[in-house]
């Protein structure tokens, strides 16, 4: 077993799960019209590693398969949570105490706990911030953004990449039709 600080209440690691939901949904971004995946391939390791985990194998294809899930899930796609139930089969959260309280020790297979701490990020986001978490809404994207905006208007996972163009679109097919 392999256990992590878990600090439930904490500021701090709230804004580093959201971090890492956001680095693992976005780890298959679509680059000049080309697919990618950084959880496939030669990188897969050094970018596992570069989030903390070891980088074995079966790492990396629970990583891939609980992303692969959250997408679905997050684009309504699909409501099937098989994966998850599998994935968080041997997590637990144990209260460990400290001089003021007690703290949560999430407690995982080493080779689990990088997917439960994402699984366990998203479910956060959504119990915290209801509909903000959401995909570009830029279809050929496969990005996904967490809106912090006070309007909750937010579509695009960044203005430069998605959302200029994206006007630029929606403006020129007005013009069409003036
Ligand atoms: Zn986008």
């Amino acid at each position: 077993m392999h256990s992590a600080e878990w600090h439930v209440k904490g500021e701090l690691a709230v804004v580093e799960d959201e971090e890492l939901l956001l680095t693992v949904l976005n780890s298959a971004p679509v680059i000049d019209g080309n697919p990618t995946d950084a959880l496939s391939g030669d990188g897969t390791r050094d970018w596992i590693r570069a989030l903390g985990g070891g980088g074995t194998r079966a790492e990396g294809d629970l990583l891939r398969r609980v992303r692969d899930t959250l997408h679905a899930l997050i684009r309504r796609a699909s409501t099937d949570i098989t994966l998850l139930e599998a994935a968080l089969d041997h997590a637990r959260l144990r209260p460990v105490p400290f001089a003021e309280g007690v703290t949560w020790r999430l407690e995982a297979p080493a080779d689990e706990e990088l997917a439960v701490r994402v699984i366990l990020a998203w479910s956060r986001v959504n119990t915290e911030l209801p509909h903000r978490l959401r995909a570009c809404a830029n279809h050929e994207c496969n990005l996904f953004l967490i809106d912090h905006s006070r309007p909750g208007t937010a579509r695009w996972c960044s203005m430069a990449a998605c959302g200029n163009r994206m006007k630029a679109r929606t403006h020129a097919r007005k013009q069409r039709f003036e």
